[in-house]
């Protein structure tokens, strides 16, 4: 029997996101231009993502956005990070791959020009992950 097992863990099993968070994303991706935009995720216990956390410490660079992991709060409502791309192309970088390796289980990229369209999920392997956006 593994130690922990995930797969009753709820943040393994994130199937949405609330639109108005996703909304508040793109604005956020948008306005912190030529920088990236860079916050954890939070999801209730249904599996949706409804909130978003900043990070204190969290330095916006034009090239990448480093997470201060461990400024992170012990909050187990956070399943992932979130951060933006001034690129047209959302897929992950070496080093957002290995982020998503080390830490969390969901992770969102965004890219320009920031639409409700623009972004894409993926899982700790770096394998897209499908999100419903709900009201
Ligand atoms: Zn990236």
């Amino acid at each position: 029997m593994p130690l922990f097992d995930f797969s009753k863990d709820p943040r393994a099993n994130v199937k949405g996101i609330r639109r108005r968070v996703l909304k508040m994303i793109m604005e956020a991706s948008k306005s912190t231009l030529p920088n990236e935009f860079a916050a954890m995720m939070k999801s209730n216990d249904k599996g949706v993502i409804h909130e978003l956390m900043l990070l204190p410490g969290t330095e916006a660079g034009e090239s990448s956005a480093i997470f201060k992991l461990h400024m992170l709060p012990i909050d187990f409502s956070v399943v992932g990070t979130v951060h933006s791309h001034p690129s047209d192309s959302s897929r992950p970088s070496g080093a957002d791959l290995d982020l998503f390796r080390r830490y969390g289980w969901l992770h969102i990229i965004t890219h320009y020009p920031f639409d409700m369209d623009c972004w894409s999920c993926y899982d700790g392997r770096g394998e897209p992950h499908h999100l419903e956006v709900l009201d």
